[in-house]
C-alpha cells in the first residue's frame, strides 16, 4: 500500500470503483473516463509501479486473466486491445502497475 496512490486506494476502499472481477491478486475496475465503449483496468492488489518493477509471474497471472475479463464485458468475441502505458514517454499517468482492456468499437491503430 503506498498511502498516496490512487489505485491503492481504490482497492483499499477508500475511493469508489466500479468493479467488474476481484480476487487475492488483482482487480478489475471500469475507468473512470472509458476511451471506448468498454474500458477496464486490472489492478494487482499489492502496489508495484509499472511493468518494469513487477515480477514476471503476477504480470503473467494477470495476461492470464484477459480472456475472463473480456468474456465478461463481452468484448471477446469481436475483439479488443490490451495496453500497458509505462513512463512518462509511455503515457502512464498513474504509477501503480494496471492494464488497459479496451473494446466495444473498431479501435484505431497507431496510437500516436
Ligand atoms: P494511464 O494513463 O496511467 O495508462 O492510465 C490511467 C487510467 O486510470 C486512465 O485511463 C484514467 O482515466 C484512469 N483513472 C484515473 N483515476 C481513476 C479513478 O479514480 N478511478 C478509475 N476507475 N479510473 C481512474
Ligand atoms: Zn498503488
Amino acid at each position: 500500500m503506498a498511502e498516496d496512490c490512487i489505485f491503492c486506494r481504490i482497492i483499499k476502499g477508500e475511493i469508489p470503483s466500479n468493479k467488474v472481477y476481484e480476487d487475492d491478486k488483482m482487480v478489475a475496475i471500469h475507468d473512470v473516463a472509458p476511451a471506448a465503449p468498454v474500458h477496464v483496468l486490472l489492478l494487482p492488489k499489492e502496489h508495484t509501479d509499472n511493468v518494469t518493477t513487477a515480477a514476471p509471474e503476477l504480470l503473467a497471472y494477470m495476461l492470464g486473466k484477459v480472456k475472463t475479463i473480456a468474456e465478461q464485458t463481452g468484448i471477446a468475441e469481436k475483439g479488443f486491445r490490451v495496453v500497458i502505458n509505462t513512463g512518462e514517454e509511455g503515457g502512464q499517468t498513474v504509477n501503480h502497475l494496471h492494464i488497459h482492456v479496451i473494446g466495444g468499437k473498431a479501435l484505431g491503430w497507431p496510437p500516436c
